[in-house]
């Protein structure tokens, strides 16, 4: 029989996973000039546990709904399965893991407890940018160049929001040359609710190993940006720090849509000061869908009905983030409030920014 041996199997694991209790062994501290907190202080304050998972590197944080994963030096925080970019690295002092309070405020605290917005108005129209156009082709591998599948991507999404009942705006819907500055502008000026950017992706090396979606939104003010091709010195506020805890949740939940419905790799949700980003007065990502210089997914990416199976995964990600946002429903029985209806699913087929300057 099986079952007593698995259990077995479990209560050995869980001999194995060392309960984090007891007083911190840390202290609140300074590093490089910003302040850190003992995790499981944090953890405790927010009702979850911690575990070790590799003494002194790893530790779960959890309860029956949220499972953390920090790693000592990292610049990843795992949440519930996606991985999230941190501004700053997990610390370790005294054997215990301390991380950053602007890490906690400003990429977990808006995961874990999503900001509801009383008077915030429902969303109804959503601006989509596909990436590149005209001259400029985007990523170019073979024959094939990113800015005609961005556009494609975003022609198939389109028609899908619209089905969902969204109004949609694009802000090119053909081969033509859009600068940078007048793609946010287009969204602030016909005040859409959402921006979503979309484009692929390419790496000089690792061609073979490097694939699957990631997503990004507005770098915290004061924080370097996820790549290490960020975009210069300037940490100070930009137009889009404003909704910038809605930018990330919407994020989060686009990622975690796109690695679940496509059984995709998760690349993360990262931060970025993009000009497509840092313009935009409403909540605002970019999604990179993929690699095309990955052979596999390089071909998904130029078939069709992946690109509506990308589409669907979007708004999905989009209505469970209007889902979070959105104040509870009135109480009263008879509540009129409209209904978004679900994407059909049927079976069919740089300019995300300035080339990033290096971040010191
Ligand atoms: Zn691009």
């Amino acid at each position: 029989m099986t079952q007593p041996f698995a259990g077995l199997k479990q209560f050995a694991l869980l001999l194995a996973l060392c309960l984090v209790s007891g007083p911190s062994p840390a202290h609140a501290a300074f590093i490089i000039g910003h302040s850190y907190v003992p995790l499981v202080d944090w953890a405790r304050a927010n009702g979850l546990k911690c575990f070790w998972l590799k003494r002194g590197d790893e530790v779960l944080a959890t309860n029956r709904t949220t499972r953390l994963v920090f790693d000592k030096d990292s610049r990843m925080v795992e949440v519930n399965g996606i991985d999230v970019a941190l501004s700053f690295p997990v610390a370790a002092d005294h054997g215990a893991l301390l991380v950053a309070q602007t890490d906690l405020n400003t990429a977990i605290q808006p995961l874990l407890f999503p900001p509801r917005i009383a008077d915030l108005k429902r969303i109804t129209t959503i601006c989509l940018d596909p990436g590149h156009g005209g001259k400029d082709t985007g990523n170019h591998t073979f024959w094939r160049s990113e800015k005609t599948y961005t556009l494609a991507l975003a022609l198939e999404l389109r028609d899908q929001l619209q089905k969902a009942g969204f109004n949609v705006i694009l802000t090119r819907t053909r081969d033509t040359s859009v600068e940078l500055p007048d793609r946010p502008a287009l969204a602030n000026r016909r005040g859409a609710d959402l921006f979503v950017s979309l484009h692929f992706n390419a790496t000089p090396t690792g061609k073979n190993e490097v694939e699957g979606p990631q997503t990004y939104c507005i770098t915290p003010v004061g924080a370097s940006s996820t790549d290490a091709q960020g975009e210069g010195a300037n940490f100070g506020p930009t137009m889009a720090n404003r909704a910038e805890q809605k930018s990330l949740l919407l994020a989060y939940q686009v990622q975690k849509s796109l690695v679940r419905n496509l059984g995709a790799k998760d690349r993360g949700v990262r931060r970025a000061r993009f000009a497509v980003l840092r313009d935009a007065t409403m909540p605002a990502i970019l999604i990179e869908g993929g690699y095309m210089t990955h052979p596999a997914e390089s071909k998904k990416i130029y078939d069709a009905g992946y690109r509506h199976q990308m589409a669907q995964a979007i708004v999905i990600g989009i209505l469970t983030y209007q889902r979070l946002v959105l104040p509870p429903p009135p109480t009263s029985p008879a509540t009129t409030r409209p209904v978004v209806k679900k994407p059909t699913v049927t079976g069919k087929g740089g300019n995300k920014g300035s080339i990033p300057k290096r971040t010191p």
